[in-house]
């Protein structure tokens, strides 16, 4: 049978955050198209996100320092770039990235990837523009 739910008004309440996660963990327990693919489709980096106090606090992270053979559980977020100076991943700010992303200097929609991610109970997020731009080669 199917269930409909009314509009929510309050789409960054806690209440749809709930119902969101919901609907991922049955997508994951129901739907056997929507398993994991495994440990090879993880990508090389991703970001990872944790929260201090009210502080959301992110790093780029190498995908095989993460220490499991189980799939990491991600969100992606894709979008179009814009002009050059687009926040993204470079060979001159890799290091730096690795250390830390500072989450007040990324652009509100990289902003808003990152708290919808540790909302959906999430702790890693794969964004083009970070993750994947040209990157130092011992790494590729
Ligand atoms: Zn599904």
């Amino acid at each position: 049978m199917l269930r409909l739910h009314g509009i929510n008004t309050r789409p960054d309440s806690h209440e749809a955050f709930q119902s969101a996660r919901d609907s991922l963990e049955h997508c994951r327990t129901s739907h056997l198209k929507c398993q994991s693919p495994g440990p090879g489709y993880t990508p090389r980096f991703l970001i990872s996100i944790w929260k201090i106090d009210d502080a959301y606090h992110c790093r780029l992270q190498l995908c095989s320092t993460l220490g499991s053979a189980e799939a990491v559980s991600y969100a992606t977020s894709s979008y179009c770039w814009g002009n050059a100076h687009q926040f993204r991943t470079t060979t001159s700010n890799l290091d730096r990235h690795l250390e830390s992303i500072v989450f007040h200097q990324l652009p509100p929609t990289l902003q808003d990837a990152v708290v919808v991610t540790y909302k959906l109970g999430l702790r890693y997020l794969w964004i083009d523009a970070v993750c994947k731009s040209s990157l130092k080669e011992e790494y590729l």
